[in-house]
């Protein structure tokens, strides 16, 4: 039997035949208007004992897009959201959609530099974050950016019910200067949404990447992007509302933005959201939820299998689980299998195709590359053309290693405000992904190297140039390199090798502590080596391949 046997897209697609499906709405708003009238009272968000119904959601979204346009907000702005895994996620997205705007996700993780270019860079006018997150940190950047509005909320709120109402019973503090986001939804619910029309090509998401080159760039998915991709995980996984979906994936990222949210409003399950990755409090709630399906990084799957509470029974329910962003080795696949009894499914796509551009259909082992032990990465998904080319840009025929080129309805209509990466990246519809691999007779693809010189933690994606330019505002560092070295839990992982000015004094423990105070947790170098010189090119270029040799 091959992969596509019991798919009549897949087997069109196998007999080499475009496997086309519509894109069943024009945006993501009409998507989940769509999921309320089938069923209002249906649960649409779990977090902790909290509960939110769809016809909840429609109506607090509803609200905080009121709130928006009442605070001076105009169709086409941008909102940063900088929070974890919450309600108030989701709610603020939807209800930025609603009112005609752009949902800009940070990773809640960053610090102050970090969020300020994100900021700078999407020109946002409105930040909504975490009480904690902006004491921390947003409360000394917002001044330098174009926000006009700072909405804050509790990480509490929602936990519970309360009494009758779906926002009320926690404390909360008042942050100066700023919006309370519970107070801001009381006030305007029931008020009449804004009319405002979304277009399939309107920008949905702007979702921060170093894409193959340098600083972070804004990938500018669409509404049509969105959607179709919520159509993928439905049709790939096989998802219905009687799915719940495990939200254990970080949501500022695609794979959370697409595979937890846009994926749950598409069909109406409930999205069991985790505040963060506690592997005991994930199989626990695995159990008292009935998840049945979750995609997150290698990382979260390695993390269970360590956990006291890993037995066969404990993820009795979850049947459907993927892994994406990241390698992912068979000895871990066969180990989780082991574990847990379930197989994990491979998923590989990239910020700018909006999540997935392949993957292995539900149900079927993948392949692995003999010469390499990598684990097929799949096949890509309907209405999807995937090239691998050689240094030239000629195709390849099957079985040669090049560089994956994808050109489908997922690709992002470009980096916002940049025009020349845009053609660069992405011309004509053909999207450069940097990744390097092949695809074999029977169609399925491999991923064995990468062009690019991004590090990849476990999904994390680290630019060594942003941890060098850290590096060079120590007052010690003469030069500065950063590579990727094996770790065997997070794939890879960040260190630097630093040569240093005449007479410092500087050594590898007050450059990591540099570092962590500076940036997000899983970028800073875990280790430092201090050369006498970095190696270089007979022209001055660094020989990154050299020090990567190193390990
Ligand atoms: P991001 O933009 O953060 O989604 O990162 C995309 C990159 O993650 C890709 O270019 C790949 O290098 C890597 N990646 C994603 N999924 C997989 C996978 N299933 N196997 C190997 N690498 C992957």
């Amino acid at each position: 039997m091959s992969v596509y046997d019991d798919k009549p897209w897949l087997a069109r697609y196998a007999a080499g035949q475009p496997a086309e499906i519509a894109v069943e709405h024009d945006n993501a708003v009409d998507m989940f208007a769509a999921s309320v009238a089938r069923d209002p009272d249906g649960e649409i968000i779990r977090y902790f004992d909290g509960r939110i119904t769809l016809r909840e959601l429609d109506e607090l979204s509803d609200a905080f897009a009121a709130g928006l346009v009442d605070a001076g907000f105009a169709a086409g702005e941008r909102v940063a959201i900088y929070a974890q895994n919450v309600p108030q996620f989701v709610i603020a997205q939807l209800g930025t959609w609603k009112a005609g705007g752009i949902a800009v996700s940070v990773n809640p993780m960053n610090r102050e530099r970090e969020l300020e270019v994100i900021l700078r860079d999407s020109g946002a006018s409105v930040l909504v974050c975490l009480q904690g997150l902006h004491r921390d940190v947003a409360d000394g950047v917002v001044a330098n950016t174009e926000v006009r509005t700072v909405i804050t909320t509790s990480e509490l709120e929602y936990q519970t019910r309360g009494d009758q109402r779906v926002f009320g019973g926690v404390e909360r503090v008042s942050c100066a200067g700023t919006v309370d986001m519970a107070e801001m939804i009381e006030r305007h619910r029931g008020s009449v949404p804004p009319q405002v029309s979304i277009g399939p090509d309107d920008v949905a998401l702007l979702t921060y990447t170093s894409g193959t080159t340098g600083p972070p760039k804004g990938a500018m998915a669409t509404h049509r992007n969105v959607v179709f991709n919520a159509q993928t995980y439905r049709d790939w996984v096989g998802i219905g509302s009687g799915d719940v979906i495990l939200g254990v994936a970080p949501l500022f990222h695609i794979t959370g933005l697409i595979g937890h949210v846009a994926l749950s409003l598409l069909v109406g399950a409930p999205l069991v959201l985790m505040y963060r990755l506690d592997p005991d409090v994930t199989l626990e709630t695995v159990r008292e939820e009935g998840a049945t399906f979750t995609v997150g990084s290698i990382t979260v799957f390695i993390a269970l299998m360590n956990s006291p509470g890993a037995e066969k029974e404990a993820l009795a329910s979850l049947t459907k689980v993927y892994s994406g962003g990241a390698p992912i080795p068979p000895s871990t696949v066969k180990a989780f299998q082991d574990t847990f009894g379930h197989y994990i499914h491979n998923i590989y796509g990239l910020t700018e195709t909006t999540s997935p551009s392949h993957g292995v259909p539900f149900g079927v082992d993948a392949p692995v590359d003999p010469a390499s032990g990598a684990l097929s990465v799949g096949v890509p998904v309907y209405n999807t053309v995937v090239r691998v080319v050689g240094e030239d840009g000629e195709e390849l025929p099957p079985g040669e290693v090049g560089e994956l080129v994808t050109s489908g309805p997922q690709v992002v209509s470009g980096y916002w405000n940049k025009p020349e990466e845009t053609v660069r990246a992405m011309g004509g519809g053909r999207f450069r992904t940097g990744d390097v691999g092949y695809m074999d007779e029977a169609g399925w693809f491999y991923i064995v190297d990468r062009k690019k010189d991004q590090i990849n933690a476990g999904g994390y994606k680290i630019w060594p140039r942003e941890v060098e330019d850290v590096l060079y505002e120590h007052d010690s560092v003469r030069e500065a390199a950063v590579v990727g070295v094996a770790d065997e839990y997070r794939g890879e992982t960040v260190k630097a090798f630093v040569s240093l000015r005449p007479g410092a004094g500087a050594d590898a423990e007050e450059l990591i502590a540099f570092c962590k105070q500076r940036m997000a947790a899983y970028k800073y170098p875990r280790q430092v080596e201090i050369l006498d010189e970095l190696p270089k090119t007979v022209t001055g270029k660094l020989l990154r391949r050299e020090l990567r040799a190193r390990e």
